[in-house]
């Protein structure tokens, strides 16, 4: 799947978002890791490739008119069995075709479940003036309420990744606390240079997030993507 392929076939169908299991495939290309994700359109075919994927596993909506899934209860984590994918499955399309009505349902992404980590965001938006910028803060409520996020104009320097990890308030986090070991900056680093590689080879991308993407002592995985693309 090159990314000429999945911007062609979004804008065909009229989206400027690329769906969660498209942008991480181009992600995955991009060298930036994350959880193999694939769609589902059935019951049936999300049960099958849950025992592909290997158990846990996580499932979540697909639709272009939901842009936050959990908000409409359409992520189910930590499904163990075959059971427990079937009855996500039902609830998760349930869910969305209550919350919204008229929505769209793609279908449903199954993909593996990360272990536990420190969540943060790694992302992109185009400023009109700027153009690229990338940003990098800690997940949920750090970035949510307390925008305690740093910036970097496209194209960075492995220096400038990394004084992203080291210059939000919240970066002790990152250092380990309460006897937790410290998160693999080494990795977050690339992470981050990774994506303005990407995003600076197709200029049509005008925002990106992976939102969250846990860390680890060794390593880190996106867990979660969103890729904005131009109309035209
Ligand atoms: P939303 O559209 O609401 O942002 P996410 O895909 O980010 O949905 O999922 C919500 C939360 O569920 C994430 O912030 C993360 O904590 C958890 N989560 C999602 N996918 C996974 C996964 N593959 N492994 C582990 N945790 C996950
Ligand atoms: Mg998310």
């Amino acid at each position: 799947m090159t990314f000429e392929s999945v911007l062609t076939q979004a804008r065909s169908e009229g989206r400027d978002l690329l769906n969660e299991v498209e942008a991480k495939q181009l992600l995955q290309e991009a060298g930036i890791p994350v959880t193999t994700t694939v769609l589902a359109v059935t019951q049936e075919e999300a049960s099958a490739e849950a025992a592909r994927v290997g158990y846990p596993v996580v499932l979540k909506i697909v639709s272009p008119d939901i842009a936050h899934k959990s908000d409409v209860g359409g992520v189910k984590v930590g499904l163990e069995d075959d059971a427990a994918v079937n009855a996500a499955y039902e609830e998760i399309v349930g869910n969305a075709k209550k919350a919204v009505p008229n929505a769209n349902i793609t279908g449903v992404a199954v993909q593996n479940m990360a272990g536990e980590g420190t969540e943060v965001i790694v992302g992109m938006t185009t400023d009109p003036q700027f153009g690229p910028v990338m940003m990098f803060g800690l997940g949920g409520i750090m970035v949510e309420v307390l925008k305690d996020v740093s910036f970097r104009v496209v194209p960075l320097t492995e220096r400038d990744a990394a004084q992203m990890i080291d210059e939000i308030k919240g970066s002790a986090v990152l250092d380990g606390v309460r006897g937790q070991p410290p998160v693999d900056k080494a990795a977050l680093c690339d992470a981050i240079l990774k994506v303005a590689e990407f995003v600076e080879q197709h200029p049509e991308v005008q925002e990106l997030d992976l939102n969250p993407m846990i860390a680890y002592s060794d390593g880190a995985i996106a867990v979660d993507a969103r890729i904005v693309v131009s109309a035209s």
